[in-house]
């Protein structure tokens, strides 16, 4: 297929993540990708500032994550987890039961973030319809959060920011907390405490759960918060008899410095989801986990089972991808690399602070974001960014680095002054 044909069938026939249909923004076919390298069709490389939104932290077409692929397609692709079980997807839970909170010991798996976050929350019903009280079925979260694009993820992004406004009457009615202004470094979240302790405080009797995303909110605004917020919040749960979702999706594995968020604060959730980054990036493929009370509990009362069985649940080749991913994530020096991503942020982003249109830049771990004082143009920072040689895509307010793990000092560079370049453009407009 020629280059013409394939952006033609694209134009007219795909749906690409938020995006119209009658007045799509151009998009880039690629050929391939290695390390953190996205080659174009056209002929030009781009250097990756994405990790393909948080997933790919060991860059592209790594051979390790190849040949697991390779071994686990040679045995099969799939089974049904039905009555069956498999060697790939319990030597990932013992995986993930070795570096996650101790006392998260039950694993659900299925396929996507979204989804993972929809198991969460039923599990959460399920642990309160068990003890009957059924009345425990709304969920509390903080403003600024994303959860995922499916019906009940939906209802818990922020209302405004989280892209799902539109469907506001449809959707089922939680409540919400202002996003906490403590930032990162701050030790006392006092203040920002105040409004999820009322909140508890009124409507603990129908809250089945707190969910938020610990330490990074990711598409609902890239924004940082306080550790001491998070133990707050881990504090007033236990207080009034409410659960804690701790979506990990976009920070699990190393992300933010730790190998999860949560330890951030030294707490642990009742549920975590994970997802993202789980395969290294290979494929859509997330785990919802929770502890023996929960399990128990949901298992004990009616109707005796948890109400959930996707078709490719546990799959194969996922799980083995996601074993090699770990491995590979836990045998290399990820610490020392994140923390060097972080100090290359620092000071390459730096410059971008001067910018007039520029409100706060923040980095932490391998994730540095750069505040607009507007919503950026997306079609002309796009082609800008292109132009540049690397591969950015900016939401909102935000242009935001958060590249694969493996990342080259010069790399980085490169990406750090395209970001300068093209903010200081925008700030032209
Ligand atoms: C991406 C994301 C999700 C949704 O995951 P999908 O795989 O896109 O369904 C949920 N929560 C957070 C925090 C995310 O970053």
């Amino acid at each position: 297929m020629n280059l013409d044909q394939l952006i033609d069938i694209d134009r007219n026939h795909i749906w690409h993540p938020y995006t119209s249909m009658t007045e799509p923004l151009p998009v880039y076919p690629v050929e391939r990708a290695e390390r953190c390298s996205i080659h174009l069709k056209d002929g030009r490389v781009l250097t990756d500032g994405m990790s393909s939104w948080w997933a790919a932290v060991h860059g592209y077409n790594h051979p390790v994550l190849n040949t697991a692929v390779e071994q686990q397609l040679k045995q099969m692709s799939h089974i049904m987890f039905g009555g069956l079980t498999h060697e790939p997807a319990v030597e990932l839970t013992q995986k993930l039961l070795d570096i996650t909170p101790p006392s998260l010991q039950k694993v659900f798996y299925c396929d996507s973030g979204s989804v993972a976050v929809e198991v969460a929350m039923k599990m959460a019903l399920q642990y309160w319809i068990a003890q009957d009280m059924s009345n425990k079925s709304k969920f509390a979260s903080i403003r600024s959060g994303y959860h995922g694009d499916t019906w009940n993820a939906m209802s818990v992004c922020d209302p405004d920011t989280g892209m799902h406004h539109i469907f506001s009457k449809a959707l089922p009615i939680q409540h919400f907390v202002p996003q906490p202004q403590c930032r990162f470094n701050d030790t006392d979240a006092e203040k920002d405490l105040l409004a999820m302790e009322q909140l508890l405080e009124e409507k603990h009797q129908e809250l089945a759960a707190v969910i938020l995303e610990p330490i990074v909110q990711g598409a609902g605004g890239m924004w940082f918060y306080s550790p001491a917020y998070l133990k707050g919040v881990r504090q007033l749960c236990d207080r009034y008899s409410v659960l804690l979702i701790a979506d990990e999706i976009a920070t699990g594995f190393g992300r933010t410095g730790k190998l999860f968020a949560c330890e951030h604060a030294g707490i642990e959730p009742d549920i975590m989801c994970l997802g993202k980054a789980i395969t290294g990036g290979y494929m859509s493929f997330a785990a919802t986990l929770t502890t023996t009370k929960v399990a128990e509990t949901i298992s004990q009362g009616a109707p005796g089972v948890f109400m959930h069985g996707p078709t490719f649940m546990g799959n194969p080749l996922a799980c083995a991808v996601a074993n090699a991913s770990i491995d590979l994530l836990l045998s290399s020096d990820w610490q020392s690399k994140v923390k060097h991503i972080e100090s290359q942020l620092i000071n390459g982003l730096q410059a971008c602070k001067e910018l007039s249109n520029v409100v706060d830049v923040r980095c932490l771990g391998a994730i540095g974001v750069v505040e607009l004082s507007r919503t950026v143009d997306m079609a002309a920072v796009q082609k800008h960014f292109v132009e540049l040689g690397v591969w950015v895509r900016p939401f909102g307010k935000n242009v935001y680095l958060m590249p694969p793990f493996i990342i080259t000092d010069e790399e980085l560079s490169k990406l750090c002054d395209a970001v300068y370049q093209v903010v200081k453009k925008e700030g032209e407009r």
